[in-house]
C-alpha cells in the first residue's frame, strides 16, 4: 500500500488535478495587466474597510488593463450570516462598483464561491496525499489539549509540528485501517520547513519582510471536507490566475504558510500587497476601524448624512494614495478614473480615519457638481430622509438651482456644501415656511444704535432689477447718508465719528435676511429672495432687534 492508495481511499471520485490546469489557463492579457481579486467572507454588508481592500484591487486591475473578480469566501461556517453573498453584491450595486467576474456575473474561471469549488480544492489535497506531502491526521480534541499542555510545561512553541506531529508519519497501512474502522481526522500539511529558516515576503507596499519559515503541519481540508483559508488561498488564487493579492495586513504572519503551499503545490507564487488598515482613536489608544463597534464603518452612516458614494470613494482614494487629494483639488475637470495609482504611494502602517477630512474632500466634490445636478440629488435624498425640505423645494427647482448657482461657475467656486444635507442647513432661512418654525430667529442680536434706516434703504432705495454694480453704489451712497464711513482710511483715523463702515452696514441687512453673519453673496442672495419678501422679513427684523 503507497501514499497514492491512501488518496484513492480519501478521495475516490476527485478528478486529476491537471484537469483544473487545463480548465483554467493563463490568462491572455497584455503585459504588465493585473489580476486581482476582492475576496470577502459572506458577511452581509459592505463596509468602509472592505470597500478600501476592494478599492486598490478594483483601481490597479482597471488601470492596467487587468482583471478584477469578487470571490466569496464561505468555507468557515460559523462565519456565516443569512443573506451574506446577497447583502455583499447588493452593497457593491449600490456602490456602482462592478466586478470584472463573480458569483452573478459568472466568468471563465469560476464558480466563485468557495463552497462551490469543493471538488477542486479535494483534488489538490488528493494530489498532495499521493505525493506524501499531506496526510490524514486524526488527532482527538483531547490529543490536542494535551499536546498544547506539554509543549506548555516544556516552553516550547505550540503547534502541531515536527516530531510533535503525531501523525505526520503513521504507516500508510495504519492510516487506511483508522479510516476504514471509520475514525474522524483532517487534512494537514507534511510542512517541509524549518523554522530555523527565514523566508522574506517582498511585498509591495510595505517591502521587504523576514520571517522564519513555516513548520507547522496546517490543516489543508477540515473534517466537513472544505478547505481551510489557507489551503483555499493558494489553489484559488493559482488556478484564478490572480497576479496580485491585495488584502488586509493582518495576513502577513500567514505568508510564510502560503508561500509553502504554493511550493509544495509547485504553483507560481503571486505577488503581496498589504494594505494597512483604518484606525480610530479611542481614549489614548489607537485601533482598527470595527465593522460592528464604529458607526462611520457602515457605509448607511453616510447615506444618512447625504453623502454620495462618489465622496467616500474620494476618501478613500486620498487615504490609498497619499498623493491623490492635493492632485484631485488641482485638476478640477478630473475625476477619480483619471488618477494613477501605486503601490508606492500607499500607507505602511495604519491610516487614522478622519471624518473632518471627508467632509473637507465632500466639500471639494460639491464643488464641482453643476446646481442641477445637486438640486435632483438633494430631492431624491430629501424624499427619503427629509419630507418637510422635499415639500418645500420639489415644486420650484429655479429657486433652489438659483441659490446653489451663487458663486457656483467661478474659477474659485464656494466651498460650503459637503452634503445633500447641508443644502438645507445653507439655504433654509430662504424659505419662509422654515424661517417661521423658528421661535427667535434674532436673538442675542443688538444694536448700539437705532437701526430703523434699513426700512427706509429697502423701501426707497433698494431696486432688485439694479446690476450688482448699481446696487453697491446705492447702497454705499445711503450707508454714508445714514453715519456709516464708505472709505476704509477715513473710518480706520476717525472711528467715533461713524456708526461702522459699510461692510458693518451690510453684515445688518445680511443678518436680516440670513440670521448669520457669513453667507453666499448677499446681491444674489436679496434678488432672489424678492423685495416684496424682503420688506416683510424686515418687520419681523426690526421688531425683533427693538425688544
Ligand atoms: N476572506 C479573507 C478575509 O476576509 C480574504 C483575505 C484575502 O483577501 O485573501 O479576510
Amino acid at each position: 500500500m503507497n501514499y497514492r492508495d491512501l488518496a484513492d481511499l480519501i478521495f475516490p471520485n476527485a478528478k486529476d488535478a491537471s484537469f483544473y490546469e487545463t480548465k483554467y489557463p493563463e490568462r491572455n492579457l497584455k503585459e504588465g495587466a493585473m489580476v486581482t481579486r476582492f475576496a470577502p467572507s459572506p458577511t452581509g454588508f459592505v463596509h468602509i474597510g472592505s470597500l478600501y481592500t476592494s478599492f486598490s484591487n478594483l483601481v490597479l486591475a482597471k488601470q492596467t488593463g487587468g482583471v478584477v473578480f469578487l470571490r466569496i469566501e464561505d468555507t468557515d461556517h460559523k462565519r456565516e450570516v443569512e443573506n451574506g453573498i446577497e447583502g455583499i453584491i447588493r452593497d457593491f450595486n449600490d456602490l456602482n462598483i462592478h466586478f470584472d467576474e463573480g458569483p452573478i456575473k459568472g466568468g471563465q474561471y469560476g464558480p466563485y464561491i468557495q463552497s462551490e469549488r469543493r471538488d477542486i480544492y479535494q483534488s489538490f489535497a488528493k494530489k498532495l496525499i499521493s505525493e506524501g506531502k499531506a496526510y490524514p491526521c486524526f488527532a482527538t480534541e483531547e490529543e490536542l489539549k494535551n499536546l498544547r499542555e506539554m509543549q506548555e510545561l516544556n516552553k516550547e512553541r505550540i503547534g502541531y509540528y515536527g516530531s510533535w506531529a503525531k501523525y505526520r508519519n503513521l504507516p500508510v497501512e495504519e492510516a487506511i485501517a483508522k479510516i476504514k474502522n471509520n475514525e474522524d481526522y483532517i487534512i494537514r500539511l507534511k510542512s517541509p520547513g524549518d523554522f530555523n529558516n527565514k523566508v522574506i515576503l517582498d511585498d509591495c507596499i510595505k517591502g521587504k519582510i523576514e520571517m522564519p519559515e513555516n513548520d507547522m503541519d496546517i490543516v489543508i481540508i477540515k473534517s466537513d471536507g472544505l478547505p481551510t483559508y489557507h489551503f483555499a488561498h493558494a489553489v484559488d488564487d493559482h488556478l484564478m490566475r490572480t497576479t496580485h493579492v491585495i488584502r488586509g495586513d493582518e495576513w502577513v504572519s500567514s505568508y510564510p504558510i502560503h508561500k509553502q503551499l504554493f511550493e509544495v503545490l509547485e504553483f507560481k507564487e503571486p505577488r503581496y500587497a498589504h494594505i494597512a488598515p483604518l484606525t480610530i482613536k479611542e481614549g489614548t489608544t489607537i485601533r482598527k476601524l470595527s465593522k460592528r463597534k464604529d458607526k462611520e464603518s457602515a457605509i448607511s452612516f453616510y447615506n444618512k448624512l447625504g453623502i454620495p458614494d462618489e465622496v467616500i470613494k474620494l476618501y478613500i482614494a486620498t487615504v490609498n494614495n497619499s498623493n491623490f487629494e492635493e492632485w484631485y483639488i488641482a485638476n478640477p475637470d478630473k475625476t477619480i478614473d483619471d488618477y494613477e495609482f501605486t503601490f508606492d504611494k500607499m500607507p505602511i502602517g495604519g491610516s487614522l480615519f478622519d471624518l473632518d477630512k471627508l467632509m473637507s474632500i465632500s466639500k471639494v466634490y460639491f464643488s464641482k457638481l453643476t446646481a442641477d445636478d445637486i438640486y435632483n440629488k438633494t430631492l431624491q435624498y430629501s424624499l427619503e430622509y427629509d419630507n418637510e425640505f422635499y415639500n418645500l423645494i420639489k415644486d420650484n427647482p429655479n429657486y433652489l438651482i438659483s441659490l446653489l448657482n451663487i458663486e457656483r461657475n467661478i474659477d474659485r467656486p464656494r466651498m460650503d456644501i459637503g452634503s445633500y444635507s447641508d443644502v438645507k442647513k445653507e439655504f433654509w432661512y430662504m424659505y419662509d415656511e422654515l424661517f417661521d418654525k423658528k421661535e427667535h430667529p434674532y436673538e442675542n442680536i443688538n444694536y448700539p444704535y437705532d437701526i430703523s434706516f434699513i426700512k427706509d434703504y429697502f423701501t426707497n432705495v433698494y431696486d432688485e432689477n439694479d446690476n450688482e454694480e448699481d446696487w453697491f453704489n446705492k447702497l454705499k451712497n445711503f450707508a454714508s447718508g445714514v453715519g456709516f464711513a464708505v472709505n476704509r482710511k477715513d473710518y480706520k483715523e476717525n472711528p467715533s465719528n461713524y456708526l461702522g463702515n459699510v461692510a458693518d452696514f451690510c453684515s445688518i441687512i445680511r443678518i436680516m435676511l440670513t440670521t448669520s453673519n457669513t453667507s453666499p453673496n448677499m446681491y444674489d442672495l436679496l434678488k432672489i429672495y424678492g423685495k416684496e419678501r424682503l420688506l416683510k422679513r424686515l418687520d419681523k427684523f426690526l421688531d425683533s432687534v427693538k425688544n
